[in-house]
Protein backbone atom coordinates (compact mmCIF):
# COMPACT_ATOMS: atom_id res chain seq x y z
CA UNK A 1 0.00 0.00 0.00
CA UNK A 2 2.76 2.27 1.06
CA UNK A 3 4.31 2.09 -1.83
CA UNK A 4 1.59 2.84 -4.08
CA UNK A 5 1.01 5.88 -2.25
CA UNK A 6 4.40 6.94 -3.14
CA UNK A 7 4.48 5.96 -6.61
CA UNK A 8 1.49 8.40 -6.65
CA UNK A 9 3.04 11.24 -4.82
CA UNK A 10 5.97 10.47 -7.70
CA UNK A 11 4.06 11.36 -10.30
CA UNK A 12 4.42 15.31 -10.79
CA UNK A 13 1.04 17.36 -10.35
CA UNK A 14 2.43 19.09 -13.68
CA UNK A 15 2.62 15.64 -15.74
CA UNK A 16 -0.77 14.88 -17.88
CA UNK A 17 -0.68 12.07 -19.78
CA UNK A 18 -2.93 12.15 -23.30
CA UNK A 19 -3.62 9.71 -26.52
CA UNK A 20 -2.53 10.62 -29.73
CA UNK A 21 -5.15 8.91 -31.76
CA UNK A 22 -8.71 10.07 -29.27
CA UNK A 23 -6.85 12.58 -27.30
CA UNK A 24 -8.11 11.05 -24.00
CA UNK A 25 -6.41 12.73 -21.05
CA UNK A 26 -4.94 10.44 -18.40
CA UNK A 27 -3.16 10.95 -14.55
CA UNK A 28 -0.86 8.00 -15.72
CA UNK A 29 1.51 6.65 -18.12
CA UNK A 30 0.45 3.77 -19.78
CA UNK A 31 -2.08 2.87 -22.74
CA UNK A 32 -5.13 4.57 -23.58
CA UNK A 33 -8.20 3.03 -21.97
CA UNK A 34 -10.59 4.43 -24.59
CA UNK A 35 -8.97 2.84 -27.44
CA UNK A 36 -7.89 -0.47 -25.39
CA UNK A 37 -11.90 -0.80 -25.77
CA UNK A 38 -11.73 -1.21 -29.49
CA UNK A 39 -9.01 -3.58 -28.73
CA UNK A 40 -6.02 -0.54 -29.91
CA UNK A 41 -3.06 -0.24 -27.71
CA UNK A 42 -2.06 3.27 -28.13
CA UNK A 43 0.81 4.38 -25.64
CA UNK A 44 -0.07 7.87 -24.18
CA UNK A 45 2.19 10.84 -24.35
CA UNK A 46 3.20 12.77 -21.66
CA UNK A 47 2.77 16.41 -21.55
CA UNK A 48 3.66 19.21 -18.75
CA UNK A 49 0.73 21.08 -18.46
CA UNK A 50 2.93 24.24 -17.30
CA UNK A 51 4.50 24.83 -21.33
CA UNK A 52 2.03 26.79 -22.86
CA UNK A 53 -0.08 24.95 -25.71
CA UNK A 54 -2.96 26.62 -27.86
CA UNK A 55 -6.33 27.03 -26.06
CA UNK A 56 -7.92 25.22 -29.13
CA UNK A 57 -5.77 21.84 -28.08
CA UNK A 58 -7.18 22.23 -24.45
CA UNK A 59 -9.27 19.86 -23.38
CA UNK A 60 -12.29 21.12 -21.47
CA UNK A 61 -15.92 21.14 -22.77
CA UNK A 62 -15.16 17.48 -24.45
CA UNK A 63 -14.49 15.85 -21.57
CA UNK A 64 -17.82 13.95 -20.80
CA UNK A 65 -19.49 14.65 -17.50
CA UNK A 66 -20.12 11.95 -14.50
CA UNK A 67 -23.94 11.63 -15.34
CA UNK A 68 -26.66 10.51 -12.70
CA UNK A 69 -28.82 7.84 -13.83
CA UNK A 70 -31.78 7.87 -11.92
CA UNK A 71 -31.67 11.12 -10.23
CA UNK A 72 -32.21 13.52 -13.07
CA UNK A 73 -32.86 16.78 -10.51
CA UNK A 74 -29.09 16.26 -9.20
CA UNK A 75 -27.83 16.01 -12.90
CA UNK A 76 -29.31 19.01 -13.93
CA UNK A 77 -28.52 20.91 -10.56
CA UNK A 78 -24.78 20.11 -11.50
CA UNK A 79 -25.19 21.62 -14.83
CA UNK A 80 -25.09 17.67 -16.46
CA UNK A 81 -22.89 15.76 -13.64
CA UNK A 82 -19.74 15.58 -12.08
CA UNK A 83 -16.91 16.96 -13.69
CA UNK A 84 -13.65 14.62 -13.57
CA UNK A 85 -10.81 15.53 -11.74
CA UNK A 86 -13.43 18.38 -8.93
CA UNK A 87 -13.94 17.86 -5.90
CA UNK A 88 -17.95 18.95 -4.78
CA UNK A 89 -18.43 19.60 -0.85
CA UNK A 90 -21.60 18.94 0.06
CA UNK A 91 -22.49 20.33 3.57
CA UNK A 92 -25.66 20.70 6.06
CA UNK A 93 -27.18 19.76 9.61
CA UNK A 94 -26.75 16.83 11.88
CA UNK A 95 -28.76 14.51 10.59
CA UNK A 96 -30.40 15.59 7.70
CA UNK A 97 -29.52 12.52 5.66
CA UNK A 98 -25.95 13.87 3.97
CA UNK A 99 -24.33 9.95 4.17
CA UNK A 100 -28.03 8.41 3.10
CA UNK A 101 -28.02 11.08 0.19
CA UNK A 102 -24.32 10.31 -1.09
CA UNK A 103 -24.51 6.58 -0.71
CA UNK A 104 -27.73 7.03 -3.42
CA UNK A 105 -25.79 8.84 -5.63
CA UNK A 106 -22.62 7.43 -5.26
CA UNK A 107 -24.41 4.25 -6.76
CA UNK A 108 -26.33 6.02 -9.22
CA UNK A 109 -22.83 7.58 -10.73
CA UNK A 110 -20.96 3.76 -10.49
CA UNK A 111 -23.92 2.64 -13.24
CA UNK A 112 -22.44 4.24 -15.23
CA UNK A 113 -18.65 4.66 -14.69
CA UNK A 114 -16.21 2.04 -16.18
CA UNK A 115 -14.59 0.60 -12.59
CA UNK A 116 -16.69 1.02 -9.28
CA UNK A 117 -16.82 4.34 -7.41
CA UNK A 118 -15.20 4.61 -3.90
CA UNK A 119 -17.39 5.25 -0.92
CA UNK A 120 -14.50 6.35 1.72
CA UNK A 121 -15.98 6.43 5.33
CA UNK A 122 -13.88 8.08 8.22
CA UNK A 123 -16.28 8.45 10.65
CA UNK A 124 -18.94 5.27 10.66
CA UNK A 125 -17.72 1.57 9.93
CA UNK A 126 -18.47 0.17 6.76
CA UNK A 127 -21.02 -2.18 8.83
CA UNK A 128 -22.73 1.08 10.09
CA UNK A 129 -22.55 2.81 6.23
CA UNK A 130 -24.24 -0.89 5.21
CA UNK A 131 -26.75 -0.17 7.26
CA UNK A 132 -27.53 3.18 6.44
CA UNK A 133 -27.03 1.86 2.52
CA UNK A 134 -30.26 -0.53 3.15
CA UNK A 135 -32.26 2.14 4.54
CA UNK A 136 -31.61 3.47 1.01
CA UNK A 137 -31.81 0.42 -0.92
CA UNK A 138 -28.17 0.39 -2.39
CA UNK A 139 -26.81 -2.72 0.06
CA UNK A 140 -25.93 -4.64 -3.14
CA UNK A 141 -24.65 -1.72 -4.67
CA UNK A 142 -21.07 -3.02 -6.63
CA UNK A 143 -19.50 0.22 -5.31
CA UNK A 144 -16.49 -0.14 -2.70
CA UNK A 145 -16.11 1.04 1.10
CA UNK A 146 -13.09 1.60 3.23
CA UNK A 147 -12.39 3.12 6.39
CA UNK A 148 -9.97 5.44 6.55
CA UNK A 149 -9.24 8.43 8.90
CA UNK A 150 -5.70 9.37 7.45
CA UNK A 151 -6.54 11.87 4.33
CA UNK A 152 -2.82 11.18 3.10
CA UNK A 153 -4.16 7.18 1.98
CA UNK A 154 -6.80 8.56 0.36
CA UNK A 155 -4.68 8.85 -2.88
CA UNK A 156 -3.52 4.92 -2.62
CA UNK A 157 -7.01 3.61 -2.31
CA UNK A 158 -8.70 5.97 -5.93
CA UNK A 159 -5.30 5.17 -7.02
CA UNK A 160 -5.09 1.37 -6.71
CA UNK A 161 -9.14 1.20 -7.69
CA UNK A 162 -9.22 3.33 -10.55
CA UNK A 163 -12.52 4.71 -9.65
CA UNK A 164 -13.70 7.88 -11.60
CA UNK A 165 -15.66 8.91 -8.66
CA UNK A 166 -15.64 8.53 -4.71
CA UNK A 167 -17.45 10.22 -1.97
CA UNK A 168 -15.70 11.35 1.49
CA UNK A 169 -18.17 10.81 4.26
CA UNK A 170 -16.85 13.38 6.19
CA UNK A 171 -14.43 15.88 5.64
CA UNK A 172 -13.99 16.43 9.24
CA UNK A 173 -13.13 12.88 10.29
CA UNK A 174 -10.28 12.85 7.94
CA UNK A 175 -8.49 15.38 10.43
CA UNK A 176 -7.72 16.29 14.23
CA UNK A 177 -9.51 19.46 15.47
CA UNK A 178 -6.46 21.61 15.36
CA UNK A 179 -5.75 20.76 11.99
CA UNK A 180 -9.32 22.12 10.48
CA UNK A 181 -10.48 20.89 6.85
CA UNK A 182 -8.34 22.96 5.10
CA UNK A 183 -5.37 21.06 4.58
CA UNK A 184 -7.52 18.05 4.11
CA UNK A 185 -9.71 19.16 1.43
CA UNK A 186 -7.02 20.76 -0.13
CA UNK A 187 -5.05 17.00 -0.64
CA UNK A 188 -8.47 15.77 -1.71
CA UNK A 189 -8.23 18.50 -4.29
CA UNK A 190 -4.57 17.47 -5.37
CA UNK A 191 -5.49 13.99 -5.95
CA UNK A 192 -8.96 14.70 -7.16
CA UNK A 193 -7.06 16.53 -10.24
CA UNK A 194 -3.93 14.23 -10.75
CA UNK A 195 -6.11 10.92 -11.07
CA UNK A 196 -9.28 12.54 -12.64
CA UNK A 197 -11.59 11.58 -10.12
CA UNK A 198 -14.81 13.93 -9.32
CA UNK A 199 -15.13 13.96 -5.57
CA UNK A 200 -17.87 14.15 -3.63
CA UNK A 201 -16.82 15.98 0.10
CA UNK A 202 -19.30 15.29 2.83
CA UNK A 203 -19.21 17.90 5.25
CA UNK A 204 -21.02 19.23 8.53
CA UNK A 205 -22.20 22.62 8.62
CA UNK A 206 -21.56 24.85 11.59
CA UNK A 207 -24.17 27.60 12.86
CA UNK A 208 -21.02 29.83 13.37
CA UNK A 209 -18.38 30.58 11.21
CA UNK A 210 -15.86 28.71 12.94
CA UNK A 211 -12.59 26.89 11.63
CA UNK A 212 -14.45 23.80 10.73
CA UNK A 213 -17.31 25.10 8.79
CA UNK A 214 -17.45 24.20 4.89
CA UNK A 215 -17.03 28.15 3.96
CA UNK A 216 -13.38 27.65 4.92
CA UNK A 217 -13.16 26.03 1.94
CA UNK A 218 -15.39 27.83 -0.29
CA UNK A 219 -12.06 29.35 -2.02
CA UNK A 220 -10.63 25.42 -2.82
CA UNK A 221 -13.19 23.54 -4.08
CA UNK A 222 -15.17 24.02 -7.27
CA UNK A 223 -18.69 23.36 -6.01
CA UNK A 224 -20.30 23.87 -2.85
CA UNK A 225 -23.65 22.09 -2.36
CA UNK A 226 -26.05 22.61 0.41
CA UNK A 227 -28.43 19.99 1.74
CA UNK A 228 -31.61 21.58 3.78
CA UNK A 229 -34.75 20.61 4.69
CA UNK A 230 -37.93 22.21 2.40
CA UNK A 231 -38.78 25.08 4.17
CA UNK A 232 -42.62 23.51 4.17
CA UNK A 233 -42.63 19.46 3.95
CA UNK A 234 -40.74 17.81 6.31
CA UNK A 235 -40.38 14.89 3.93
CA UNK A 236 -38.41 16.63 1.25
CA UNK A 237 -34.76 17.54 1.05
CA UNK A 238 -32.99 20.37 -1.05
CA UNK A 239 -29.84 20.22 -3.09
CA UNK A 240 -28.90 23.93 -3.75
CA UNK A 241 -25.94 24.37 -5.72
CA UNK A 242 -24.89 27.24 -3.65
CA UNK A 243 -22.71 30.32 -3.83
CA UNK A 244 -20.08 28.26 -6.36
CA UNK A 245 -19.93 26.46 -9.18
CA UNK A 246 -17.24 26.52 -11.30
CA UNK A 247 -18.92 24.53 -14.24
CA UNK A 248 -22.51 25.75 -14.24
CA UNK A 249 -24.94 28.21 -12.85
CA UNK A 250 -25.27 28.80 -9.17
CA UNK A 251 -28.70 28.94 -7.19
CA UNK A 252 -29.89 24.99 -8.78
CA UNK A 253 -31.83 22.95 -6.60
CA UNK A 254 -32.78 19.25 -6.89
CA UNK A 255 -35.63 18.37 -4.83
CA UNK A 256 -35.37 14.73 -3.18
CA UNK A 257 -38.46 13.26 -1.42
CA UNK A 258 -38.50 10.76 1.68
CA UNK A 259 -41.14 7.73 1.51
CA UNK A 260 -42.30 6.19 4.40
CA UNK A 261 -39.73 3.74 4.66
CA UNK A 262 -36.87 6.72 4.46
CA UNK A 263 -35.82 5.98 0.85
CA UNK A 264 -35.06 9.20 -1.47
CA UNK A 265 -36.13 9.29 -4.58
CA UNK A 266 -35.95 12.84 -7.24
CA UNK A 267 -39.08 14.46 -7.14
CA UNK A 268 -38.09 14.99 -11.41
CA UNK A 269 -37.83 11.20 -11.81
CA UNK A 270 -41.33 10.75 -10.15
CA UNK A 271 -42.84 12.99 -12.86
ZN1 LIG B 1 -7.11 6.69 -27.41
Amino acid sequence: MRAKHEGVAAVSDHEVYSCPACSTPAALPGHCPECAKKRRYVKLVRHDSRLPVPMSMVRGADVPRLTVPGLPGIEDAMAGGFVPGTVTLLYGGPGIGKSRLALLLCDRVGRLTPRPPVYVTSEQMPGHIKLTAALVGVERSPMLVCYQTQVGAVGDVLSESEASFAVVDSVQGMTDKDAGIVPVVREIIRVARLLRVAVLCVSHATKDDDYSGPRTVEHDVDAMVEMTRHPDRADTLLWTVERKYRFGPIGRQAVIVQDGEGRLHDYRAQQ
